[in-house]
């Protein structure tokens, strides 16, 4: 198909991307640069590995190569690399939208700071890619051609909300990326020159596996035979010529295969944003040999951030896994469980089979042995974490490993080990559950727990007065996934988890003389409230509040419920147990009404309130707020009264 030059609107969201990268990174300019050649380098790794199972694909191109191509007098630098190249979809797909689908949240969030710019860290997440050329560059001519094309495509943009695309020719396949550099201020580095170049690669892209060459120039001294001499010998002229030659600027040492000790920290953070695409530094990382009947090395990073669309994306990082230091795939998913999947890195295995698929990998001996041992190191590595280190990891990544728990049977334990909650007395701090046990009292056997959406509403719950009032540390849990982790663990060292709203705690007993005097109200709550609970009870959790709604050990609690609804998924409301706070005095009135005259009006608006009022307490809402409002109102009035009556001090109306 022929393609005509055409003009393009850059997408809303691309051009706020644009100036918000511009704005924030104006003081990194040259990460332009390891964002080019990273992307050269993946569009290689990419054709190579297309090329073990297709070697016709390379026509006979199979000396990979970034170039670097700086041309002072045009003030330009080109990066070209015979990589895979696009076809004219991919570049109309690839460059001038984002595809990261977590790009509308990150600018909702940016927005929300109401900010032009932010802070570099948090462009990290993201990821700048391509766009950053822009930092340095008001024009950007892409010219691209996919294997076996008959024509390549031509891309080009001031940055400004458009760009064109057309129909072009190159030679071979592969892309070239051409920055019209903008005008360097005064002290600020100047990209087509040689020594600034240099700089930048060794800095940033030293590994990349691919030589990143640059024709340079250089005066080299003449042979003897060529220089004219005098007749005293001495030499008339030039003794020197310039000479041009290609020089190789990173030494591709794959920065896995070497040794602890003569690795950097610097190499490995440069190494790491090198794979992830990731502008901060990583949090934490291991470097492993195994070394046994199979040898293979580990590169494994964890990030510290969670990228806004994790969920979402197509991870394309991920794992590495290489054989050899040949690359075979990016985001290599068997090599470690989903709940590590936030794990970056590379694993280099080389007694793999270089054409392993996908499909074989996952029934592969090898690979699961692998994968058995990064998770160990891994588990290692996040146990020897210094508090305060664990604590930005567990803030982060803490609801994925949460998905070990159901998943993964064998590290149960261990991941149990590493769970943080807040608790009743943990005072706004994160604590293990080890912390808590070895705090807990004397006889007491079981590990209270209370869920809900924040941890502030939990802490004020009517659920825990007995409990608090005890003594009783309770577990606040927030993460929708906690549910789930207390019915898979059941038990946490030989304690068993207890949930502070359902059952009866049996911390506290109810006088049985005085619950029989309830009995008759309670079964006339009952049968008032049938529609929404399954029985009424005297209370054994409550101690200033009126009442509260609890349920049978097993039932679903009221917060899974709602999540299970937000998400759209059908569930059978359970319904609950009203308990009520006999000792409280309101209730001894309401009961009092009830005992003096049990057909009284009144009594079905208090027994809605009591029920509301459990409601409201655990957060939820209420079925008829006109009803609830026009009761308490009333309810007030004659408190009001009563107090006037009584001599106070009344509002004259
Ligand atoms: P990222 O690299 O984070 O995906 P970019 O904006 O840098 O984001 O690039 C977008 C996409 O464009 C890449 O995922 C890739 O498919 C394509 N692309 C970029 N540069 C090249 C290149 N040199 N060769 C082939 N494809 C490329």
């Amino acid at each position: 198909m022929e393609h005509k030059k055409e003009t393009h609107q850059f997408k809303a969201e691309v051009q706020k991307v644009l100036k918000l990268i511009i704005n924030s990174l104006y003081s990194h300019p040259e990460i332009f640069l390891r964002e080019l050649i990273s992307n050269a380098s993946d569009a290689i790794d990419k054709i190579r590995f297309k090329s073990q199972t297709d070697p016709d694909i390379l026509a006979g191109d199979g000396e990979f190569k970034i170039r670097i191509i700086p041309d002072r007098k045009n003030r330009t630098i080109t990066i070209e690399d015979n990589g895979i190249g696009m076809t004219h979809e991919e570049v109309v797909e690839n460059i001038g939208t984002i595809a990261q689908s977590g790009t509308k949240a990150f600018l909702e969030a940016v927005e929300a700071m109401k900010k032009d710019t932010i802070a570099p860290e948090l462009i990290g997440q993201f990821g700048v890619g391509f766009y950053s050329s822009f930092i340095v560059a008001d024009k950007v001519t892409l010219v691209t051609k996919a294997p076996g094309a008959r024509t390549a495509t031509k891309w080009e943009s001031t940055g400004d909300g458009t760009y064109t695309i057309e129909e072009t020719k190159k030679k071979g396949r592969g892309t070239s990326v051409t920055l019209h550099l903008k005008e360097p201020s005064e002290g600020e580095p100047d990209y087509t020159d040689e020594w600034t170049i240099r700089g930048v690669v060794k800095r940033h892209s030293d590994f990349v596996s691919y030589p990143i060459v640059m024709d340079v120039e250089r005066q080299e001294p003449l042979a003897e035979a060529e220089i004219l001499k005098d007749a005293d010998g001495k030499p008339i002229g030039e003794t020197t010529r310039k000479v041009k030659r290609e020089e190789t600027l990173n030494s591709m040492k794959a920065i896995w295969t070497r040794n602890k000790s003569e690795v950097t920290d610097e190499e490995y953070s440069e190494f790491y944003k090198h794979i992830s695409h990731d502008w901060s530094e990583p949090l934490e990382h291991v470097h492993i040999r195994f070394e046994g009947t199979t040898e293979y090395n580990a590169l494994l990073y964890i990030p510290s951030r969670l990228p806004l669309d994790f969920t979402m994306r197509e991870r394309r990082h991920g794992i590495h896994l290489y054989c050899k230091r040949v690359f075979i795939m990016d985001d290599c998913r068997e090599l470690l469980p989903e709940y590590f999947s936030f794990v970056q890195g590379v694993v280099d295995a080389p007694d793999l089979n270089l054409n392993i698929s996908r499909e074989i990998l996952q029934q592969d001996g090898l690979v699961r042995n692998i994968r058995k041992n990064l998770v160990k190191r891994l588990f290692d590595l996040l146990e020897g974490m210094d508090t305060e280190k664990y604590a930005k990891f567990f803030a982060e990544f803490g609801p994925i490993l949460k998905i070990g728990i159901p998943t993964d049977h064998e590290n149960r334990d261990r991941i149990a080990k590493l769970l943080r909650y807040q608790t009743t007395a943990s005072e706004g701090k994160l604590v293990s559950l080890a912390d808590y046990v070895s705090r807990m009292q004397e006889g007491q056997d079981a590990i209270y727990y209370i869920t809900g959406e924040n941890a502030a509403t939990l802490l004020n719950s009517p659920h825990l007065e007995r409990l608090k009032e005890k003594g009783l540390e309770v577990v606040l849990m927030t993460d929708p996934i906690d549910e789930f982790i207390v019915q898979v663990l059941r038990v946490f060292d030989t304690k068993k988890f207890v949930s502070a709203e359902k059952g009866d705690l049996g911390i506290t007993t109810v006088d049985e003389k005085k619950r029989h005097e309830f009995d008759g109200f309670f079964a006339f709550l009952k049968e008032e409230l049938k529609d929404h609970v399954k029985d009424v009870k005297a209370s054994t959790h409550l101690k200033d509040s009126l009442s509260c709604l609890s349920g049978e050990t097993y039932d679903m609690s009221p917060y899974l419920e709602r999540i299970m609804k937000a998400t759209g998924q059908k569930t059978e409301p359970a319904k609950r147990i009203l308990e009520i706070n006999i000792d409280h005095p309101a209730v001894a009135n309401i009961r009092f009404l009830f005992e003096k005259n049990g057909k009284d009006p009144l009594l079905a608006d208090y027994a809605g309130l009591l029920y509301d009022l459990a409601l409201i307490a655990e957060g939820g809402k209420v079925e008829d707020p006109a009803r609830f409002s026009r009761t308490v109102g009333a309810v007030m009035a004659e408190a009001i009264t009563a107090e006037e009556l009584m001599g106070g001090d009344g509002i004259e109306v």
